[in-house]
Formats: C-alpha cells, structure tokens, sequence
C-alpha cells in the first residue's frame, strides 16, 4: 500500500472503533478493557508478515487482569462499580484476588494466578469477545474473526498495524469513553470526585516495587545517571525510557536510573538515538543481571516487548519529525533515521 492507501485505512479503521464506542451498548466496562488489550498487544508483539496477529485467550485474560487490577483498589474508601446492575463478576474476582496478594507482581508469582487467567479467560468469551463488534443489529468484525483456533483469536491483517500506528488516538478514544462510563453509573456518583482524580485512578502506573529496581539499577550503573553518566547522590529517579505518557505499561527493561533532574528535563520526550543505543546495549549485555533485579523487585518484564514498544515509539516520532532529548537544560534534536540502526 502506498501511503494514501494506508493513511485511508487508518482512518476507516478509527471510524469504526468509533462507531464501536459512540453507538456499541456498554452494560460493563469489559469492552473497553478488551480493546485496550487489544491494542497494547499489538505494539508489543511482532507482527507477521501476512499482517494477522494471534493472540491467545490467556494472555488476552493477563492483560485484561493487569488492566482492571488498580481499578479494582479502592477509590475515596469504596469499589468502585463498573457494571450497570450488580458488581461485573471479573471486576469480583479480581478484587478477590487483590486482598490475597497486593501487588500484580506478587499475585503472578501465586500459584492460583493460572487459574484466575483461565477464569477470566472463560468470562472473555461468555461475554465481552463476541459482543464487542456489535453495533445494534450490525456486526462490525473488522477486528478479528468471531471464534477460537487453538484458543486463540487472530487480528485481521492490517488490524495489529492499525493499532501500532494509532495507539494514541485509539488508548485517548477507549480511555476517555471508560472514563465516562464509569462516571455516569448512578452507584458512582456519590464517590466520585474531580475528574482528574479519577482519571489518575483508573490508569495511572502502579510505583510498587520501583524502589528495589531504582537500587538494582544504581548497582548495575555503578552509580552513575544513565542519561548524563553524572554521580547520582540522593537516590535518583527510576526514569521510563520510553515515556509512560507513550505507552502506559510497566515493563521492567523500560526503566533506567537517572537523575530527578535529567528525568523531569527529559519529561515526555523520547531521548536521543545516542541515549537508545546505550539502552539497547545495556538490555543484551545486562540481560542476566536484569532479570535478578525486576525477579528481586517481583516486577514483570519482557526484552522482546520491550524492544517493540521502542521500535514503535521512534518509528512513530520519526514519522512525526519530532524532536528528541539529548541532554539537560531542554537541550533537543530532530529525530533522524539513525535510531534504526540500533533497533531491528
Ligand atoms: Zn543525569
């Protein structure tokens, strides 16, 4: 496809997934969950050459756990609903889970943890997998096939790329419709607040662990900032390299050590190829320390995925000619092709 053709595509495929949200019955939160999901696995997977994606139900279930897991916390002292009758029973289950094991690390680690996946699994397909391309009488099923092969469902090809060129657009859409679902279900309204409180709720980053990776990391960095190489003295910051403004999911090799001042400088910026290359050295060179850090910290992780996610971020500002950050002060550069050598 030239680039006319594949600009089209984008937009038909936004079209829809809105016509998904904006006409689509939402009696719980689950779609929204699942289309998240969806699109997350897609920038984190490689995409093969046919352009489908198979995703398996139980990775779809882990993801759609790690979604609800820090909404299911209590917000101003009470659950918050997201259901229009009774609480939605994965939401139940979840929290279940949640008062055994406090952390989303932790509760991988349990062994029940398979079963809750299985469960929820089972839920996905009782509810919301074969509902989410309803729009009234039509079905949509632009996304993915109605059945299970090999438990697994497969994204129609061109389905994962949309995603990955458009996962901005699509996580504001699916966020900001979540958002206010949960802000108009009547057992809320009591609870709830200003809406950026909320909003931080429902998808802000879970900061538990992130001290034990901060030492690990100081370790591993002989002290020094990872950005500036400058000595890091009060602790530091556990930077995101690709920003969580980005891609909002903690994955341990996205973290690097550095200081509070180099990380509030940096902000929502990607950093320079320079910066790139030295993290992409450090993940292949480091990988058996690193594992020890993010097992130590209970903190999950994946290289792979990682490196997606990276490769989308830069293709995706390299598109946009945007500008990257080389070093403090708000010192920036364009973003030119030469990341692509490091990454690939
Ligand atoms: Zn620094």
């Amino acid at each position: 496809m030239n680039d006319v053709a594949i600009q089209i595509a984008q937009l038909e495929f936004l079209t829809k997934l809105q016509r998904i949200l904006g006409e689509g019955l939402f009696s719980a939160s689950y779609k929204y969950a699942l289309l998240l999901s969806l699109a997350e696995l897609s920038v984190e997977q490689s995409i093969p050459s046919d352009g489908t994606l198979r995703i398996e139900l139980d990775e779809l279930a882990g993801r759609f756990i790690t979604l609800y897991w820090r909404q299911v916390a209590p917000f101003k002292g009470r659950l918050l609903a997201q259901n229009a009758g009774r609480q939605a029973s994965i939401i139940s289950k979840i929290s279940a889970f949640k008062s055994v094991a406090p952390t989303l690390a932790v509760a991988r680690s349990r062994t029940q943890w398979p079963r809750l996946v299985h469960e929820v699994g089972r839920l996905l397909v009782e509810m919301p997998l074969w509902k989410l391309q309803r729009v009234g009488e039509e079905r949509l099923d632009f996304l993915y096939e109605e059945r299970l092969t090999d438990r697994s469902i497969v994204l129609r090809p061109g389905v994962a790329a949309c995603f990955r060129a458009q996962f901005g657009v699509v996580q504001a859409l699916v966020q900001s419709a979540w958002l206010s679902f949960v802000q108009r279900l009547p057992p809320n309204r009591p609870i709830l607040g200003s809406m950026t409180d909320l909003a931080d709720f429902l998808f802000g980053a879970e900061r538990s662990g992130l001290r034990v990776i901060a030492d690990g990391l100081l370790g591993l960095q002989k002290g020094g900032c990872f950005y500036c190489g400058g000595r890091v003295r009060d602790g530091g910051d556990v930077d995101h390299f690709i920003p969580w403004s980005r891609y909002p999911l903690d994955l341990g090799h996205n973290f690097v050590l550095a200081h509070a001042s180099c990380n509030q400088d940096k902000r929502d910026m990607l950093a320079a190829a320079g910066h790139l290359q030295r993290w992409i050295e450090r993940n292949d060179s480091q990988a058996g320390v690193l594992d020890e850090v993010f097992n130590a910290a209970r903190f999950p992780f994946d290289a792979d995925a990682s490196s997606s996610v990276a490769e989308w971020a830069y293709e995706n500002a390299e598109r946009a000619g945007a500008l990257v950050w080389v070093r403090r002060n708000g010192q920036t550069s364009r973003l030119t092709a030469e990341w692509r050598e490091y990454l690939k």
